[in-house]
């Protein structure tokens, strides 16, 4: 098969089986670090080749194991993300509330809701969404002095997040790093009896002090298994 031909078999996989491509950039770089001379074509090739082969092989009875990993936008470009998913799990889906997706409809289409909840395990640590300092500390409903949400504030960035349904183990004035843990997540069986998910909802403020999606800025991705390489490997092989 020539580099052409493998080029196109690849296209063709990432339509149909983008999981199986992530597999093949992942053997390719497992090979490269036997077989050196990776800068020849034909080399190449041969190895995508052997790994588009292989992996065809066994698709269908053998899945590939893909790492979820969470990446959050680079905002001030200096190669670094700078949002973190709160609680490291996935959004929180439809359940007998309804939706946790930003817009989603709120008292019946009265209002949309304005941020996105990622779901959390009652009593697990929650990280800090963003770098900055604490800038607030407040209550997430009127008359109920369970339910807090930590608010920080990144001057440089000129971003805000709010985080809700947080125990918190930080202070007004506090400074926290991304990814720092700022308290627990907290239960909302007692507020929402009967079917809510457990999730702690987050809000980014942005530049224009507008609410955001924060799904734009805190995107799942997947990669193959520790000591494998990801997509971007393959992409720049070729
Ligand atoms: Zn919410």
């Amino acid at each position: 098969m020539a580099l052409s031909g493998v080029r196109a078999r690849l296209r063709e996989l990432a339509e149909n089986r983008p999981v199986l491509v992530l597999a093949v950039a992942g053997m390719v770089a497992a090979g490269t670090a036997a077989a050196s001379p990776l800068s020849q074509p034909q080399v190449r090739a041969t190895m995508v080749e052997k790994a588009v082969a292989a992996v065809a092989q066994r698709a269908g009875d053998e899945p590939v194991r893909l790492e979820l990993v969470w990446q959050g936008k680079d905002v001030d470009g200096d190669g670094r993300g700078d949002f973190c998913n709160p609680t490291g799990q996935e959004a929180r889906g439809h359940d007998a509330y309804g939706e946790g997706e930003f817009g989603a409809r709120r008292d019946g289409g009265s209002r949309r809701h304005e941020g996105v909840d990622f779901t959390a395990r009652a009593g697990q640590v929650v990280a800090a969404p963003i770098s900055g300092y604490v800038s607030k500390i407040g209550y997430a409903y009127a008359g109920d002095q369970t339910l807090r949400f930590v608010e920080i504030t990144n001057p440089a960035l000129r971003y805000a997040a709010r985080v809700f349904y947080v125990n918190p183990k930080v202070r007004i004035g506090d400074a926290v790093a991304i990814g720092r843990p700022i308290g627990t997540a907290h239960s909302l069986q007692r507020k929402y009896p009967g079917g809510m998910t457990d999730h702690v909802h987050l809000e980014i403020i942005d530049q224009a002090g507008e609410r955001i999606d924060a799904a734009r800025v805190i995107v799942a991705g997947y990669r193959p298994p520790e000591g494998r390489a990801p997509h971007a490997t393959l992409v720049a092989a070729d």
